[in-house]
């Protein structure tokens, strides 16, 4: 197959709501600009979807979701084969989707060819459950003949954020319509654009109307208005922690509806000193700096033990001089801009509490170039426990190089934090690598690599980066409901 090919400038076909399988403008008439963040430019006016409109799409969802609707009778293999279908659609459409994610995220265009790729593979995955999704006989106490069933929880809003704007949409539609629910999806404010294309996917691919609909608008409008809505059955949201507090006190107040979360981290990848040190530095540099550091679980604590620390700091420098930074659409590129002004501001913001902080600045720690919102691959050594950018999530190309002395020492470092989403460790010695493995309070443990997330694999956190799991079987819990079903045997023929 031919290497893909970018396009700088893909027209954007779709900008308005996408409800019941039309194209409609919001009902206030408010659009909201989405910005390039190479330049800060307007790349287009979007339709902004307001509480009205959530009500429409979630009453549109309702409908498909009707007992006896095409949607609910349809036969779970003909779910697969639609779900199949719509995964070949991304797939003929996939440069042409990748340039437009590479336009509205600014993450270099080999990435989002890779993102569009995981995005079909996660579509194909779950249509393969679609009429696998089976219940249980129970062998009950007494005359009974008991038997469990997985029904679809309803209708689900789904609430995504703009680290991985497609990805998030299959992590989110795939399980969900293998499950046979109908959907709400609000994409994030800073990059609809792709979630939208996917939409005229569904309609051409054959969905019902109603199926899957799309509100783009902002958090406390739109994504509210979904976490909030009486009849909405599931909320499922990805982003920050903060917010996710929000998602929860929401369906608390409102109906209870079923809540799933994948929030923030603060992951520690652990170094032993067995370790080789280029090959080690190789990856927690990846595991910083890949796609910008936007990345929820990105390996943002890189804890080295003292025997190869200085050795492995120098390697980590000149791994992130020589890191491509540039136009996204270039080829060779390996890191874009951040996706917009408040992130690029927040970034610079920890780098310099970093400065002030005493750790030391190996690379970077600047904006790169004059215009965008390109920030260079930065290294700090010399961090200490308290430090902010030990804390808190900087959602940036920010590495923070941390020395220990033991392993149980850094056992106890590595989980002293309120996040658990991942961890890592790269080790020779199979002993520390299974305690630790065991020990390590995270929902995915990586060992001699980083950041492996597969459709097969559940993903999500411990503590407070989330609720639930995505991915894998384990996702089909979070659009399922179990009713148990009795049924009293007669002990007579008669
Ligand atoms: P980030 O800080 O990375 O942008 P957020 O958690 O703010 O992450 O955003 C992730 C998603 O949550 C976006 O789609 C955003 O619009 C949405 N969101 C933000 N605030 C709220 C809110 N109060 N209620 C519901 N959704 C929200």
């Amino acid at each position: 197959m031919s290497d893909p090919t970018p396009n700088r400038n893909p027209e954007i076909k779709y900008k308005q709501l996408f409800i019941n399988n039309e194209w409609v403008d919001a009902q206030s008439g408010r659009t909201f600009p989405t910005l390039n963040p190479c330049t800060g430019e307007v790349i287009c006016e979007i339709q902004e979807a307001d509480k009205a409109d959530v009500d429409v799409a979630v009453a549109a969802a309702r409908s498909a979701f009707k007992i006896g609707s095409a949607w609910r009778t349809m036969d779970a293999s003909k779910r697969a084969a639609l779900i199949t279908k719509f995964a070949d659609l991304l797939e003929r459409d996939k440069e042409y989707i990748a340039s437009l994610e590479t336009l509205d995220n600014g993450k270099p265009f080999l990435d989002s060819v890779d993102d569009i790729g995981a995005t079909i593979d996660c579509f194909r995955y779950f249509a393969g459950w679609c009429d696998k999704i089976t219940g249980q006989t129970i062998p009950v106490d007494g005359s009974y003949f008991t038997f469990t069933r997985r029904e679809p929880v309803g209708v689900c809003g789904q609430i995504i954020p703009w680290n991985y704007p497609l990805a998030m949409v299959s992590w989110k539609w795939a399980p969900a319509l293998a499950c046979g629910c109908t959907i709400v999806l609000k994409p994030a404010e800073q990059t609809p654009i792709t979630a939208l294309y996917a939409g005229a996917l569904i309609k051409e691919a054959g969905f019902p109307p109603g199926v899957v609909n799309i509100v783009p608008g902002f958090g406390p409008t739109a994504g509210a208005a979904i976490a909030e809505h009486m009849d909405v059955d599931k909320v499922a949201f990805t982003g920050s922690t903060e917010v996710g507090h929000l998602i929860m006190q929401a369906a608390g107040r409102s109906n209870l509806k079923r809540v799933s979360l994948e929030l923030g981290g603060k992951s520690p990848l652990i170094i032993l000193a067995d370790a080789d040190v280029e090959d080690a530095a190789m990856w927690a540099h990846a595991a910083i700096m890949t796609n910008h550091g936007q990345n929820c679980c990105a390996g943002s604590r890189t804890f080295v033990q003292e025997g190869i620390y200085d050795k492995f700091v120098e390697v980590s420098k000149t791994l992130a001089e020589n890191r491509m930074v540039g136009d996204p659409y270039d080829v060779m590129t390996q890191q874009g801009p951040q996706v917009d002004e408040a992130q690029f501001k927040k970034i610079l913001d920890m780098i310099k509490s970093g400065k002030d902080e005493g750790a030391k600045l190996q690379y970077g720690g600047e904006r790169w170039g004059d215009k965008g919102y390109f920030i260079k691959p930065t290294v700090f050594s010399d961090v200490t426990d308290n430090m902010r950018i030990a804390r808190e999530e900087i959602f940036g190309p920010v590495q923070s190089i941390i020395k220990f002395r033991d392993v149980e020492e850094v056992l106890e470092r590595a989980n002293a934090t309120k996040y658990g989403l991942a961890a890592g460790v790269i080790t020779n010695d199979i002993n520390k690598a299974l305690m630790l493995s065991q020990k390590l309070q995270a929902g995915s443990v990586w060992v001699n690599c980083y950041d492996i997330v597969t459709s097969q694999t559940p993903f999500g956190g411990y503590k407070m980066s989330g609720q639930g799991r995505e991915l894998g079987e384990e996702a089909l819990k979070q659009y399922t409901e179990t009713k148990t079903v009795t049924i009293k045997i007669p002990q007579k023929n008669s």
